[in-house]
């Protein structure tokens, strides 16, 4: 059974309403690593729908917490907003209202075209609409058994003016820990600054240090399940807090967790062009489509960890979508693929199609997509050299998709192997005896050979088998004859989507 099924028995075995939570604070660009969190919920929501269970998935954007420190990314005069709440603190680009939309707008979008829709939840919004004001005044006064509770788990010595909550200094900006003491809904500090004053728990004046607030979302929402990096799951760690804080402060039991592994790059091949930087989730939707993206991560358990290789690896992971979807719409499927099926259904951001799609060896894209200019030119080349007569509507978004995500990739991350050009004249290259009447015999073949990528293929093979010559040797002549390389695309359908009066002429120079 695959592990989303597995996951949503055992919730359904602990009741019959469920939520999943899942979240971030956007504090900067957004790791690929993260979209793992959201397809990850997304799956247990889809696995819970498909049992009839009532289920509900909500994104926690963590936009009332600090800014740590002023990242290299940002230009100097963010170190004055460091401390402050990243909602408050301006957009780096000035493109958003502020810098927490600025990080999470591009994620959010990238979840959208996963087909994952989570209610969205701002927290500064939370502790602003009086959301947490019970939970606030319950932590305040249970202070002392969280600091002790905190102290235990962590088995770090808890200072002694412990308060699971700092208050937010209208003069500087910044939250603060010296709290002078509470009674509702007021706590009384005297801030670092020199201001002293009183922050009203109900507006929104301050916030929970993040390990008791984690436990409080549980608490205000409900939450029954929730996916994390599995560094908030070692021993000592987050969860461990999280789950004593809901049962003894809380009385509640605390969610389902789903701890989950990274994902780490990993790029064979030389990459032609170094992006040096972190590739955020937008950046791998632009040269994975979206559903093999998904399909990627389903395809293991979350406690297995992924290598995601921008380079070679992303043709293997199409080839490997495609074959999926070909099993999931022919069968054949063996056990051990079964699973597999089923990532790919839970994969699909708007269910899945009511036949095979259209499907196009994603290498053959890689290659036309060097040889056309347009998307237009794309599947006329793709028409003519694979024999396709009428694409659906359907097929051309995928084909669309796929062609962008093709583009994108031979600019920034393929690597050199895959790229090639077309040698405009007969390249300067010694042809022997063999290969010179290997050709000859090949072009009167080719000249009565229809120009789709299978027949031009057969064409090449037999003619080698013919004179006894080895297809390895007669492969490499043609690279030769028009790429000036010994390898390159799949042959015959890379001559189809050439001209064929090119392709004749150039042989008849060999
Ligand atoms: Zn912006
Ligand atoms: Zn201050």
């Amino acid at each position: 059974m695959h592990w989303a099924d597995v996951i949503a028995n055992t919730l359904m075995a602990r009741g019959d309403k469920h939520l999943i939570s899942t979240g971030i604070t956007p504090s900067g660009y957004i790791h690929v690593g993260s979209l793992r969190e959201s397809i990850t919920a997304n799956a247990v929501y889809k696995a819970l729908k498909d049992k009839s269970a009532d289920a509900d998935f909500i994104y926690l954007v963590d936009s009332y917490d600090p800014l740590r420190k002023r990242y290299p990314f940002l230009p100097e005069s963010f170190e004055k907003e460091v401390g402050k709440p990243i909602c408050y603190i301006p957009c780096p680009d000035n493109c958003h209202d502020n810098y927490a939309e600025h990080f999470i707008t591009p994620f959010l979008e990238a979840l959208g075209e996963l087909g994952i829709k989570p209610r969205i939840i701002w927290t500064h919004k939370l502790y602003e609409e009086g959301k947490f004001t019970d939970i606030v005044d319950l932590v305040l006064r249970e202070r002392a058994t969280i600091a002790s509770i905190l102290g235990e788990v962590t088995g770090r010595k808890m200072p002694e003016n412990f308060w699971p909550f700092t208050p937010e200094c209208p003069k500087c900006g910044l939250f603060t820990d010296k709290v002078l003491g509470y009674e509702f809904p007021y706590v009384h500090y005297k801030c670092g600054c020199g201001h002293e004053g009183d922050a009203d728990i109900r507006k929104g004046q301050g916030k929970m240090p993040w390990r008791v607030e984690w436990a409080a979302k549980w608490k205000l929402f409900g939450v029954t399940c929730e996916p994390f990096g599995k560094d908030h799951a070692a021993s000592g760690g987050s969860y461990d807090s999280g789950v004593r804080l809901a049962r003894e402060i809380f009385e509640m039991e605390p969610p389902h967790p789903i701890p989950y592994e990274f994902i780490q790059f990993k790029c064979r091949g030389q990459m032609h062009k170094s992006t040096g930087n972190v590739v955020t989730g937008s950046d791998a939707l632009l040269i994975t489509p979206a559903p093999v993206l998904a399909f990627g991560v389903l395809r293991y358990n979350p406690e297995r960890h992924i290598d995601y290789d921008p380079g070679l690896g992303i043709i293997d992971i199409v080839d490997e979508y495609d074959k999926v979807e070909s099993l999931y719409f022919n069968g054949g499927a063996d056990e051990k693929e079964i699973d597999l099926l089923r990532a790919y259904e839970i994969a699909q951001p708007t269910g899945v199609r009511s036949k095979l799609p259209l499907q196009v060896p994603y290498r053959h894209l890689v290659s036309i997509a060097q040889i056309a200019d347009s998307y237009e030119g794309v599947v006329k080349v793709l028409k003519r050299s694979m024999n396709i007569d009428d694409i659906s509507e359907e097929d051309m978004n995928v084909l669309k998709q796929r062609i962008g995500c093709v583009r994108h990739w031979l600019n920034a991350f393929a690597p050199e192997e895959v790229l090639y050009i077309i040698s405009p004249e007969r390249p300067d290259m010694e042809i022997s005896d063999d290969e010179r009447s290997y050709i000859v015999e090949l072009l009167e073949r080719l000249r009565t050979t229809e120009w789709i990528g299978d027949l031009i293929h057969n064409a090449i093979y037999e003619t080698a088998k013919g004179r006894g010559l080895q297809p390895k040797v007669c492969f490499q002549v043609l690279y030769r004859l028009f790429i000036s390389r010994r390898s390159g695309p799949k042959l015959g359908f890379f001559l189809s989507t050439m001209d064929k009066d090119f392709v004749l002429k150039r042989l008849s120079e060999a």
